[in-house]
């Protein structure tokens, strides 16, 4: 027998952003918000998860009485905005290590008030599937933050064999 016959070609099936975003995915399913969901990693050098969050409402609350709607010709206090914990400021806010120097997954774009914690954190690079909000003013804000922070910003693009199969897989364990 051959000595190294166990040594086979190392691969992956998936890589390190795909690993990561599919976590971030999944953390955005857990979202009751009817109309977006979001979902964020944070991971550092090692490839080492350190937080990750979903956009929720305010822990501990009856959430029962705090509106999901996000129609915007009503009070404010009726809309969903004046109380949504955003996915990166969940993550922030209950990270269990110093998030600096990381970087974030995010399923969408951050938005400028997210921008400022990220960037308050020391954010080293956003990894992002959509930028659905691209062109408005919120959204350039926060390319601002991320430009003047030295924080580097990238979209992700899913492989569509990579979904097929996973739906397969999906398929198979029903
Ligand atoms: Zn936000």
């Amino acid at each position: 027998m051959p000595e190294n016959v166990n040594l086979v070609p190392v691969t992956s099936y998936l890589n390190w952003d795909e690993y990561f975003m599919l976590q971030a995915m999944m953390a955005s399913f857990k979202s009751k918000d009817p109309n977006t969901k979001v979902g964020c990693v944070f991971v550092d050098d090692n490839n080492h998860q350190l937080s990750m969050g979903y956009n929720g409402q305010i822990s501990g609350i009856d959430e029962s009485k705090i509106p999901w709607g996000n129609i915007k010709t009503v009070p404010l206090d009726q809309q969903k905005y004046a109380y949504v914990v955003h996915s990166e400021a969940n993550a922030i806010l209950h990270a269990k290590a110093p998030l600096g120097n990381s970087r974030c997954y995010v399923t969408l774009f951050p938005c400028h008030e997210c921008a400022k914690m990220l960037a308050t954190v020391k954010i080293k690079e956003i990894v992002f599937l959509s930028d659905k909000y691209n062109g408005t003013v919120e959204n350039s804000i926060a390319k601002k933050i991320f430009e003047m922070s030295d924080i580097k910003y990238r979209e992700l693009k899913i492989r569509p064999d990579l979904i097929s199969d996973m739906a397969t897989y999906f398929q198979f364990m029903t």
